[in-house]
């Protein structure tokens, strides 16, 4: 999927010498772009144009709302103005699908391939009659968890509050069978409180009942637990859901697993969870990678226990899904069974979460990694 602008085809139009097509791509190139822009800075953009402001909020609304690709979709804009924003404006960014592939259980993976090359991914998740969409928010990640195969990668660059919305736009576009895409998760590259900004931006869109309409409940944050950013939300800030992703209760052993971690020792991340101004009934979820035969040992159910106990949270525990070249392997189901028994005795609630995907590799970052390995999917094209 690849956002055009009829404009660009007029100015390119004919024989133009290549310096012209260049000055012009280039002219192009520094156009807004509408999809990084929210409603009222696209009503500024119209009044700049000497357009009524309200344009703006039609124009949001065929894009965010409708999945507008082109201006000559904006049937009720006047062909005047339709012009006029072609000449002025591009609707999104030039992001493209560069494979797309189907797991047996019916996880689908998408690799996007960004304006400037780099690569990131979003996952959808069957959840029964309707799907879940796994984003990122980054390309690559700082954090380096030894686990993930974004972190191999290293972090490249945040994405842009289009690039992140692209990703939601063209799932409820595609899903299989027109299924509903219902739920949103900030899992898939990335650590999204490292690009709070452009993640915060985007929210402002997706759970806006006018636009992507997202429910706020059903729309997840996963972070490592950035402290200083937890310990700025507010209680509205919480009516969206959060995920924090623990993986070790024992200090040096989470430092060597998540080394960007190391910034928030787990006993200030422990008192940021304690004090999140959390409604009546909520709670966050923490989030276990259980990797076989290293952190899903009896003490680390109990250590986990410890510090998990007196918060409002429950426990999402996750089997790891190696990777080629991974150094850890999967635990044993009667490992996880026991690691959640021990949880569950404790009076903590504890779920096992199904690795979805495992044939097309959909644990976080593991497309984009393997589309820069020979024998990757990335020579696949949709
Ligand atoms: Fe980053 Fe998440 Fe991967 Fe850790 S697990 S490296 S935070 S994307």
């Amino acid at each position: 999927m690849t956002f055009t602008a009829e404009g660009a085809a007029a100015e390119g139009a004919g024989d133009a010498a290549a310096t012209r097509a260049g000055d012009a791509a280039g002219r192009r190139g520094a156009l807004p772009r509408l999809l990084d822009l929210s409603p009222g800075e696209m009503s500024e953009l119209c009044a700049s144009l000497g357009e009524k402001p309200y344009r703006g909020r039609q124009l949001a609304a065929w894009i965010f709302r409708k999945g507008a690709g082109s201006f000559s979709e904006m049937t009720d804009v006047s062909l005047k103005c339709r012009s006029l924003l072609a000449r002025n404006a591009l609707i999104g960014p030039d992001m493209a699908k560069e494979a797309e592939d189907a797991s047996p259980d019916g996880a689908v993976k998408t690799l996007w391939r960004l304006p400037d090359g780099l690569k990131t991914e979003s996952v959808l998740i069957p959840d029964g009659e309707r799907y879940t969409l796994c984003v990122s928010s980054q390309a690559g990640c700082a954090v380096g968890c030894l686990f993930c195969r974004t972190g191999a990668m290293g972090f490249k660059r945040n994405l842009t509050q289009g690039e992140i919305l692209l990703q939601a736009l063209a799932a409820r576009r595609g899903a299989p069978g027109g299924a509903p895409v219902t739920n949103l998760v900030f899992m898939g590259m990335g650590e999204p409180f490292h690009n709070l900004h452009n993640v915060r931006r985007a929210l402002g869109i997706l759970n806006d009942p006018e636009f992507m309409a997202f429910p706020r409940r059903q729309t997840t944050i996963s972070t490592i637990g950035v402290t200083p950013a937890l310990a700025g939300l507010t209680a509205s800030d919480l009516k969206t859901s959060l995920a924090v992703s623990l993986n070790s209760p024992f200090q040096e052993e989470r430092d060597r697993l998540m080394p960007g971690a190391r910034a928030y020792p787990l006993d200030g991340l422990r008192e940021a969870v304690r004090l999140l101004p959390m409604r009546k009934g909520r709670r966050i979820t923490l989030a276990y990678v259980l990797l076989g035969g290293l952190n899903d040992t009896p003490a680390h159910a109990d250590a986990l226990a410890r510090w998990a106990g007196g918060l409002r949270v429950k426990i999402n525990l996750i089997p790891f899904n190696p990777w080629p070249g991974s150094a850890f392997s999967k635990p044993p189901d009667g490992a996880v069974e026991s690691f959640r028994e021990r949880l569950t005795a404790r009076n903590l609630t504890a779920l096992t979460r199904k690795s979805y995907g495992r044939e097309v590799s959909a644990a976080c970052g593991q497309l984009a990694g393997q589309s820069e390995s020979p024998g990757g999917i990335a020579g696949r094209r949709d």
